[in-house]
């Protein structure tokens, strides 16, 4: 064989040649090295960030195939076009696809002459499919939009689940996980199912580095919304305002007219067209307002927001960064500021209790169903909360319902399939002589009497009624209004809300069991820690991005200095933490590196009589009560404090069984140096 005159491409030329880009973007460049080593991979990356590349990139530079399992056809689509333009063999197997293809497909990787294989999940249940693909051998997966196969991410599909077994039977190549979906509970659930050995993990861009973060704590309502004015008045730029609920939108974008600031509104309760039109307007760059719930998001890249304001706490970190996360998509500087008063915990506890109701509201919503016995009924949520026997709010008989219906015991309906209910009264010769009726009121009657008979009442469409007499719908119900009212029919209106049937399975002794209850209470419980997981972050007093990445389980950074936090004046941060008091707490922190939070720390320097510091490791030691003269909030800001300079560093840590996180203190490099002797 001819002596190699050229080495072999590298990543960056491929990158160039192939690919066509001129250099990697953050966090690619190192994903493609592990991938390339042969390592087992998750990587955690927002969208848009460039994850397609770290697999595709290692699958034209290495032989043999690459095996890319995506959940979505059309994603599947748009890779394999764009990667037979770069020249790159690639083919895909899906529904979509006829089956010669298919098997042309499969045989072709069979031959070699398939770099990239995209599939579908559901392929793994197919044995020919199996068979077929192990004998083409895998030299390496890539498992697209990872987070799919976890229950606790937001697109559990259950093929996902094969895929652990799947692989196994491939002979276990190394594995890339891809997702944007970051909660740590994800990322183990990914790992865990999918088998990954010794994962590197990458979680990059989950906070955008232009964001300068904010909390301001304010008194109430009313104080949040002086607030909200103040910020709107104050920046030119476009502004996102989100809210927990519809009501709010309204009320704010009220607000904010009221005033001179015209605000649009987003949620769900608005018609479609007038939902796409403010929608289309903001993104425009037209209107520089737009307060919304978080029904908006999915595609919204305006790129010069300069400011996501949350009036309300969101439910979960995840949801702030996201949202928090579309300013300034341009790279310029940009703020996410939460407004914060300490009573928006009831609040959101209250909406936790509503959408995860107990087993016993449950049990007790079902109770009032079977009271009401089988068949169809037209009963409002509100209805059925209200005949409870235990306080029950409505959002809390709809999720119940909601859970009734997935276990298959009753059924639901839709708003807008009830019928109205007409009897139609028989003539009566003095009353039409006494009142005789306008002639449209008087055809429409005809016609009732006509469609319906006299004298029983009958089930009517009035919208069909509508289109058989070429009028509009609200002619037909005005009209139907109106003869009810003049007492020529009886009319009772469509019934407005869900119908709800009861099953005969529903009847049957020990029904309720169909209910996975403790699946319900493992998801309240997720729920809460995350909801106390962002209630953390309002509170919290050293670095707001540092707090967000550690609940991310990313790497921990230094702080940000453009959060509220760094920039914080603050009376004894500009005092400096006094010499003993910091050595002190190296002190102290180095002899419990990583075991323990701010308050017990905090406890075990100021305060050694304190009932949880009296057993254990804080009950000892030299730096015990070395402090005491201060008081214990003082020592815990002190803390916070290092964290900030960079003296300490929080380490995640998640409490098991509750899920609760708190933050455990350990030194820093810098906090490090200084025990050493190295620095002054
Ligand atoms: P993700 O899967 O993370 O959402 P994609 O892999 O779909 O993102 O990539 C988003 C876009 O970025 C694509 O159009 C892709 O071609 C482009 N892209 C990826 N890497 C680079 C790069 N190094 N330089 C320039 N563009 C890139
Ligand atoms: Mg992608």
């Amino acid at each position: 064989m001819a002596p190699e005159t050229r080495p072999p491409p590298d990543a960056r030329t491929v990158l160039k040649d192939v690919f066509g880009f001129a250099a990697f973007r953050d966090g690619q460049e190192e994903v493609v090295e592990a991938v390339l080593a042969g390592r087992d991979v998750l990587c955690v990356m927002p969208t848009g960030a460039g994850k397609s590349l770290c697999y595709q990139l290692p699958a034209v530079l290495r032989p043999g195939l690459t095996l890319v399992v995506s959940p979505l056809i059309a994603l599947m689509r748009d890779q394999v076009d764009s990667l037979r333009r770069r020249g790159v063999g690639a083919k895909e197997v899906h529904s979509l696809v006829a089956p010669a293809e298919q098997e042309a497909a499969l045989e072709a990787a069979v031959r070699g002459e398939v770099r990239l294989l995209f599939v579908a999940p559901e392929r793994f249940r197919s044995p020919r499919f199996r068979e077929r693909i192990a004998v083409a051998g895998v030299a390496r997966v890539a498992v697209d939009e990872a987070h799919c196969i976890s229950q606790w991410g937001h697109d559990f599909r259950p093929d996902y689940r094969r895929l652990g077994e799947a692989l196994g039977a491939l002979g276990r190549p190394p594995v890339i996980a891809l997702t944007a979906t970051a909660p740590p509970e994800v990322q183990r659930d990914v790992i865990e199912q999918l088998g990954l050995r010794d994962p590197v993990r990458f979680v990059r861009g989950i906070v955008r580095e232009n964001l300068a973060y904010e909390v301001h704590r304010l008194r109430g309502r009313e104080a949040k919304e002086a607030r909200l004015i103040e910020i709107l008045r104050a920046e030119p730029g476009a502004v996102l305002v989100y809210a927990a609920t519809r009501k709010n939108v309204e009320r704010i974008a009220d607000l904010c007219a009221a005033h001179g600031l015209p605000c649009l509104r987003y949620h769900a309760g608005l018609a479609g067209p007038e939902r796409e039109e403010a929608q289309a307007r903001f993104l425009g760059a037209g209107a520089p307002r737009l307060v919304a719930t978080n029904a908006f998001g999915m595609g919204v890249d305006r790129p010069d927001i300069r400011c996501v304001v949350h009036f309300d706490v969101p439910g979960s970190v995840e949801a702030y960064v996201q949202e928090s996360g579309r300013a300034g998509r341009d790279g310029l500087p940009a703020r996410g500021v939460l407004l914060y008063a300490p009573a928006d915990v009831h609040v959101q506890r209250f909406f936790l209790e509503a959408s995860h109701p107990s087993r016993e509201v449950i049990e007790e919503v079902f109770r009032v169903l079977l009271a009401l016995g089988e068949g169809r009924h037209e009963q409002s949520a509100r209805e059925i909360a209200a005949a409870c026997r235990v306080p029950c709010p409505p959002a809390a008989a709809t999720a119940a319902l909601a859970i009734l219906d997935r276990a298959s015991l009753v059924r639901r309906g839709r708003r807008g399939e009830n019928r109205a209910r007409v009897t139609v009264h028989a003539p009566d010769g003095d009353l039409f002589s006494a009142t005789p009726l306008p002639p449209g009121l008087s055809r429409l009657l005809a016609h009732l009497v006509q469609r319906l008979g006299v004298g029983r009442p009958v089930a009517l469409d009035p919208d069909a009624l509508a289109a058989e007499r070429r009028v509009t719908p609200e002619t037909v119900r005005h009209g139907l209004k109106r003869l009810g009212e003049l007492g020529r029919i009886d009319y009772q209106p469509p019934f407005r809300g869900r119908a709800t049937e009861v099953g005969r399975l529903a009847l049957e002794p020990g029904a309720l069991e169909e209910v996975d209850f403790a699946a319900l209470e493992e998801r309240r419980r997720r729920e809460e820690a995350r909801l106390d997981e962002m209630l953390g972050y309002a509170s919290f007093q050293a670095c707001r991005v540092q707090y967000l990445l550690h609940c991310f389980d990313a790497p921990a950074a230094e702080p940000c200095g453009r959060c509220d936090r760094c920039r914080a004046p603050g009376r004894r941060r500009a005092a400096g933490i006094p010499e003993p008091v910091l050595e002190a707490l190296l002190a102290a922190v180095e002899r419990f590196d990583g075991r323990y939070g701010f308050r017990k720390l905090a406890e075990h320097l100021a305060s050694p009589g304190a009932s949880s510091v009296q057993s254990g490791a804080l009950a000892h030691g030299p730096t015990r009560g070395r402090l005491a003269g201060l008081p214990v909030k003082e020592v815990e800001q002190y803390l916070n404090q290092a964290v900030a300079e960079g003296w300490l560093a929080l380490e995640p840590h998640r409490l098991a069984g509750s899920g609760r996180r708190v933050h455990l203190v350990g030194l820093a490099e810098r906090g490090r140096a200084r025990r050493r002797g190295g620095q002054p």
